[in-house]
């Protein structure tokens, strides 16, 4: 399975970084040696003195999909997770100002928390799901899929007219504003509107 991430998808968290708001979606892919499930501790790594939380919804994809037209693309996911894109934030700056790929701020090991999947039939209406995440206890990201810039479906058509979509890969649809750093002893909780998601220590 592969990992597709998007960035810059909601305007708020574009102007916290100092983006500007992209007019199609930015795309970037994580291995699958990125993911890390079960309530795992994430481990800072050496190479990075500035790791940031970003906290997104995940939609998992359940069919093999080329060239997906938007009136179809509901039928190439089946559930919603929530997760982490954690980012190196000193080594993507570090890449972006001398404009070669920030790959390895994004793709290193166990930088994609993921939540167990929740069956899209649950969700009332995917176009407002409130999802957020706490520091420590406290909210430090809320977003609302409703805030996207590209839609999950528009997301599916924009990818898969350059990248074969396979069962079983994850879409990291973006992050809201908020985003920031992690230090050892941290402990990071998402929900998806009250639901606990997911609960992870930095060590
Ligand atoms: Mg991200």
């Amino acid at each position: 399975m592969k990992i597709i991430a998007v960035g810059r998808n909601y305007i708020d968290h574009a102007k916290e970084l100092d983006n500007p708001v992209p007019d199609q979606p930015v795309i970037f892919l994580k291995p699958d040696t990125a993911i890390l499930k079960d309530n795992k501790d994430f481990y800072i790594p050496d190479f990075s003195k500035d790791i940031h939380y970003e906290c997104e919804l995940v939609v998992r994809i359940c069919n093999e999909g080329k060239h997906v037209s938007k009136k179809f693309a509901h039928k190439y996911y089946d559930a919603i997770g929530l997760g982490i894109d954690f980012t190196a934030r000193d080594l993507q700056t570090q890449l972006k100002s001398k404009g070669l790929p920030w790959e390895l701020a994004k793709s290193f090991d166990h930088s994609a928390v993921v939540s167990p999947l929740i069956p899209k039939e649950e969700f009332e209406d995917l176009s407002a799901i409130k999802f957020s995440l706490t520091k420590n206890g406290e909210v430090v990201q809320s977003g609302n899929t409703a805030d996207m810039i590209f839609d999950i479906d528009t997301l599916i058509t924009f990818v898969s007219g350059y990248i074969t979509l396979r069962k079983g890969d994850l879409i990291y649809t973006g992050t809201p504003a908020g985003v920031g750093p992690v230090i050892i002893g941290d402990k990071l909780e998402g929900f998806i509107e009250n639901r606990p998601m997911f609960s992870t220590h930095i060590k």
